[in-house]
């Protein structure tokens, strides 16, 4: 077999681990442990000084380029600073979108965008941690969506309703997804939908409203109204009518790094599982001595090393620029289920325990369980790998 030079060779070293990347995060989470979080929790409040502590050290901005005020680290290094935060018992939800949706500026965003705002994100001053997609009427079936951004002049008027739209009373700027030229007039479904940089500073009380949604979960997340909102026409990311294909460049990034998440809470659960079973005395010994106590944690614990595997191979193909589509899908799914197998074996580990709040067992199963539905929903996953890896007819 010849070989081709230009072709890039993708690598998992197993020795490439980032510890001093882990560390930095332990450290920094150490200050932050479960009363910080389960106090949020109760409050339904945002964790400001955990973000300005990890924004302060760089971690936010790892994957913005060192041209533009950021570290430029590997995908595979961002992902375990989510991860370290989750295993370390804290949640890194507060934080993560920024790491994904400036992707999108980042790739498909002009000189003069990435100058004006990847800088500012960077240091801190500018948070871009809102996302608006998904929509109530029209669920996963995102092309379909209502919001309808139209050209005036040098300005676009916004109108039309997201749900979800988590950390949106936190953020500066949100990323948005509009439709621009409607379904009827489009030859694909996929194409009229445009990218949008809103500026929520000016926007909030001039035809942007927000309210939170009480959810199971402390997300921060919100429902967010446009009414006759008008935006500068340079707030248009890219060209006006790909912006879903600018949404799908960023899918495989963004799975990868929410897997990291779920393996984090699977390594949290399964030390936190093991350490209690050793120690917890039932009938004169430790309930880790019965195999129905000790199997389902080392279940989780094989699932756990099984989608680390994964998403190390995800994240190898991805730097090395080949496709990952179906490895950061399956990273997806196997690090969310880990999380949940390990989340309910620590439950059930816990006995009666579990359910007092100074455990956060109940915290960060509630916390894992979400993992199955966003961002992106099993069965959808399922579909994709059905369609795009099996060969099997489309289902929807
Ligand atoms: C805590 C939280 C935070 C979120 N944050 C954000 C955010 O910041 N920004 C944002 O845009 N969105 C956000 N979301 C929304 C999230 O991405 C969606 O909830 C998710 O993609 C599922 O969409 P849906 O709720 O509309 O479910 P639906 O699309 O209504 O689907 C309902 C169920 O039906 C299944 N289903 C639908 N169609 C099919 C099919 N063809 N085959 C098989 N099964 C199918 C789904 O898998 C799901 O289980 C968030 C959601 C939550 C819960």
């Amino acid at each position: 077999m010849s070989h081709d030079p230009s072709r890039t060779h993708a690598v998992i070293d197993l020795d490439e681990d980032y510890p001093e990347i882990r560390e930095g995060v332990q450290r920094i989470c150490a200050d932050y442990p479960g009363a910080y979080w389960r106090a949020l929790d109760e409050k339904e409040a945002y964790p400001s000084e955990f973000v300005q502590a990890m924004t302060d050290a760089g971690y936010l901005s790892a994957l913005i380029p060192e041209q533009y005020g950021g570290t430029g680290l590997p995908l595979r290094a961002a992902g375990v600073i989510l991860e370290e935060v989750h295993a370390s018992g804290g949640n890194a939800s507060a934080t993560h979108a920024q790491m994904y949706t400036m992707g999108t500026v980042l790739r498909h965003g002009s000189e003069a965008q990435k100058r004006r705002y990847l800088p500012e994100i960077a240091a801190g001053r500018l948070r871009l941690q809102a996302f608006g997609v998904t929509e109530p009427t029209t669920g996963t079936d995102t092309t379909k969506l209502r919001t309808r951004a139209m050209r005036d002049g040098d300005t676009y008027v916004i109108n039309g309703q997201k749900i979800w739209t988590s950390r949106a009373l936190y953020s500066d700027l949100m990323l948005l997804l509009a439709r621009t030229t409607p379904l009827e007039e489009v030859r694909r479904k996929t194409e009229g939908l445009s990218v949008f940089l809103v500026d929520m500073r000016t926007a909030v009380g001039n035809g942007m409203t927000i309210r939170p949604i009480k959810a199971m979960i402390n997300h921060n997340t919100t429902e967010v109204f446009f009414d006759n909102l008008r935006i500068p026409a340079d707030s248009l990311i890219g060209e006006e009518g790909r912006g879903f294909r600018y949404i799908l460049d960023g899918m495989n990034a963004e799975r990868i790094l929410v897997s990291h998440e779920s393996l984090g809470d699977a390594k949290w659960f399964v030390r936190t599982a093991s350490k209690y079973a050793g120690e917890r005395v039932v009938f004169d010994r430790p309930i880790g001595m019965n195999q129905g106590i000790q199997f389902p944690i080392a279940r989780a614990y094989a699932q756990t090393q099984a989608a680390e595997l994964m998403l190390r191979k995800a994240a190898a193909l991805f730097e090395s620029g080949r496709p990952c589509g179906e490895e950061a899908n399956l990273s997806k799914l196997l690090s969310a289920e880990a999380a949940w197998e390990a989340a309910e074996a620590c439950m059930q580990t816990h006995g009666g325990f579990a359910y007092a709040r100074e455990y956060d067992i109940e915290r960060k199963w509630r916390e894992a369980r979400v993992q199955r539905t966003a961002p992106i929903s099993t069965n959808l996953i399922l579909a994709y790998i059905a369609e795009h890896v099996l060969g099997l007819p489309r289902s929807y």
